[in-house]
């Protein structure tokens, strides 16, 4: 039987190699079957071709130029020989690289990439004058169906085709759900362990689809990040979660002002100083009190530009606003980053929590986590509690706090103030 798993490409046509070549060695030759590009990381390459017996040299490249990208595009002869004139150092692409790298690209960018590679390959295979080309073009589209990395390519661009299409749809439908009020929050409610004093909520967006009906953010969040509409979807939720506290208010009274309700926010604001300043304008003209807001991250949003977030957590901590850690523990859960960024809480992802019982290594996670937690004095909301074994276990582990659908699935909003009048008569 055909072994299902598909196996990794070999490990040398994983990476662009490089390696060393001393002055006067002939990395090809002119007719040599075409493999892969190179780029010169050091040294002096020249390229030159024979004429009448003779070698007519055409150019020399140094530090940075690439050669032989032909090769990126299909197979056939080299149309030039490449000699090291000056001991070099080069960097080897083969197309099987390209086409990985393509394909994990933003799938816009891969799908105009593609294109361009794809039509480039065309061309060189119909003669240059217009009207022969386009006569000529269906059986070059044809002989390319011939060879095999061709069909490579297309079958990346087929497959960039539709995703690019997909993801464009639904930024343009994202951008006129937010016009026609599409996105609302659901809250989660957060609690302390063991007594299930509710603390907080959790605001989870939701599209409320006029057709699909609801979507979940995982099908719009990846979307709305890549083609920066999250901005607009960010703002807007925060924007909610202020009205939501001043709600919470009026429910639960003077227990109200110590509730607090955190907000999700995509990593790709990170690199931006004025993101600070958009928070605090949008809190300060919400009226609420910056303690009763959490601002929820990921440590993939301090990674991008380490020293831009430090400078707007920072900033965002002199607006008084807390600062939560999300899904700890699935990243570089890294002991610098808790050191060198203003972090109030970590939040334990819920593959920990889920598996406390059935893992002894996920017991250890948490247990280390609730141990760094005391170490910088951070508190913790473990995440996805479904059952009463695992509060006891976490409580028991020093977890001061949780959420999950043992305590409630998130609710929309309107059901928020029952839920709260509920809690408080029931745990204080
Ligand atoms: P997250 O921030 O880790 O949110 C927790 C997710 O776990 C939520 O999924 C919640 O409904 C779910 N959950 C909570 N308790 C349980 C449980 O006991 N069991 C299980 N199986 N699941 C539980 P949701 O609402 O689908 O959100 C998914 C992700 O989407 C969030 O993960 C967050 O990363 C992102 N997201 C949600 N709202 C926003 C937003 O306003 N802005 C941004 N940028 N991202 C958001
Ligand atoms: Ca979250
Ligand atoms: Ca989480």
């Amino acid at each position: 039987m055909k072994n299902p798993i598909k196996r990794p490409p070999p490990l040398k046509d994983t990476h662009q190699l490089r390696n060393s070549y001393p002055k006067g060695h002939v990395l090809f030759h002119e007719r040599d079957e075409r493999d892969c590009a190179y780029i010169i990381e050091k040294g002096e390459v020249e390229i030159s071709v024979q004429k009448d017996g003779k070698r007519i040299p055409l150019v020399r490249l140094s530090e940075g130029e690439v050669f032989g990208e032909t090769a990126l595009l299909g197979p056939g002869p080299r149309s030039a020989t490449a000699i090291v004139t000056e001991d070099c150092e080069v960097f080897r692409i083969s197309p099987h690289a390209l086409h990985d790298r393509i394909m994990h690209l933003d799938p816009l960018v891969g799908l105009l990439m593609s294109l361009l590679i794809n039509r480039y390959r065309q061309w060189r295979y119909v003669p240059p004058d217009a009207a022969a080309a386009m006569n000529a073009l269906p059986q070059a589209r044809e002989n390319l169906k011939q060879v095999d990395r061709a069909d490579d390519f297309l079958r990346a661009l087929n497959k960039q085709r539709e995703v690019a299409l997909k993801e464009l749809r639904m930024a343009q439908e994202i951008t006129q759900a937010i016009e026609q009020d599409q996105f609302s929050p659901h809250l989660q409610p957060i609690v302390s362990l063991p007594d299930q004093k509710l603390v907080g909520f959790e605001a989870l967006i939701r599209w409320h689809h006029p057709e699909k009906g609801m979507i979940p953010p995982m099908e719009f969040i990846p979307v709305a990040e890549r083609t920066n509409v999250v901005w607009h979807l960010d703002m807007l939720m925060l924007r909610r979660a202020c009205r939501v506290v001043q709600e919470i208010q009026k429910a639960a009274g003077d227990i109200g002002r110590k509730l607090y309700v955190s907000v999700n926010l995509s990593g790709v604001h990170f690199d931006s100083e004025e993101f600070a300043t958009q928070i605090d304008s949008i809190v300060k003209e919400s009226h609420v009190d910056p303690a009763q807001i959490v601002l929820e991250i990921t440590e993939s949003a301090l990674m991008g530009n380490p020293t831009v977030a430090e400078k707007v957590l920072t900033d965002l901590k002199k607006q008084g606003l807390t600062i939560a850690l999300d899904d700890f523990g699935t990243g570089y859960s890294s002991l610098s980053y808790l050191h060198r960024f203003s972090i109030d809480i970590l939040k334990i992802d819920r593959a920990f929590v889920q598996d406390i019982h059935r893992n002894s290594k996920s017991l250890d996670v948490v247990r280390a986590i609730v141990s760094l937690a005391k170490t910088f004095n951070l508190s913790i909301v473990a995440e996805g509690v479904e059952s009463r074994n695992e509060i006891y276990s976490l409580a028991g582990l020093g977890c001061n706090n949780g959420q999950g659908y043992f305590f409630s699935k998130p609710l929309p909003i309107d059901e928020v103030p029952g839920f709260i009048k509920e809690s408080i008569a029931k745990h204080g």
